[in-house]
């Protein structure tokens, strides 16, 4: 099955609209979670996502936040203008959307996780050691996992204790090996200084791993969070990729 393979959309319905026709015709879509957050357009990207029969959708972070399922202090003064900016928007059919997102899922040879295996919804995978206790975590072949932001494969031979990084080349494809920890990078807020949309196409036969970065009308999204009077900050990150 063609399986789109997507995270942190955060709002940006811009972003995610050029992925989506960038992707072009797939079986499936998993979306590893904070659908909203940040971004000028956290409705719209949840009604792009129900149009979709075959979708599978986490709870992230700033979902939790945006449905009152975490204390909103705990996130940073500006990440909290902007939960608290989304709080108002949010339709019931929205609210009601997030309120059904599961923490983790398991499909076939893949756990599906928005942070990490050990602590699906918080716990950032930045490095190899935080990585390697997570591969005790999960069962199977592979795990995808957001959160970070950042493109990523940590693999774990069976005789290695440490699992190592690789940072994937994009538009490129891999086969991935038994066993790893894969991160697609963020649909609406890259932070690897590439600001280009990032997504993957996973083949659940073949196990391949098709890792792309699309330009997208950025100046368009931030003209949005200007209208909105969301932080300058966020604003300018974009367009950088930080
Ligand atoms: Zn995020």
């Amino acid at each position: 099955m063609r399986t789109l393979v997507i995270s942190d959309i955060h709002a940006n319905v811009i972003a995610l609209d050029t992925v989506l026709e960038h992707a072009g015709e797939v079986d499936q879509i998993w979306c590893l979670g904070d659908v909203v957050g940040y971004g000028p357009n956290p409705n719209e990207c949840i009604e792009r996502l129900k149009e979709f029969p075959n979708l599978v959708c986490l709870l992230g972070n700033h979902d939790a936040a945006a449905v009152h399922k975490v204390d909103v202090t705990t996130f940073n003064p500006e990440a909290r203008i902007s939960i608290e900016w989304m709080q108002t928007q949010l339709t019931e059919e929205s609210i009601e959307f997030i309120n059904q997102l599961p923490e983790q899922k398991m499909i076939g040879e893949v756990t599906l996780a928005h942070g990490s295996p050990r602590q699906p919804t918080y716990e950032y995978l930045l490095d190899t050691r935080a990585a390697s206790e997570n591969f005790e975590h999960f069962n199977t072949s592979f795990c995808f996992v957001g959160h970070t932001h950042l493109p990523v494969l940590f693999s774990l031979e069976p005789e290695d204790f440490m699992s190592r990084l690789s940072i994937p080349l994009p538009n490129q494809v891999s086969t991935l090996q038994p066993r790893a920890i894969i991160n697609p990078g963020s649909v609406g807020q890259p932070r690897d200084r590439d600001p280009r949309a990032a997504y993957a196409i996973f083949d659940t036969e073949e196990n391949t791993w098709d890792y792309r970065r699309i330009e997208y009308d950025i100046p368009a999204v931030q003209e949005r969070m200007l209208a909105a009077g969301l932080p300058e900050r966020h604003i300018s990150r974009l367009e950088a990729g930080w």
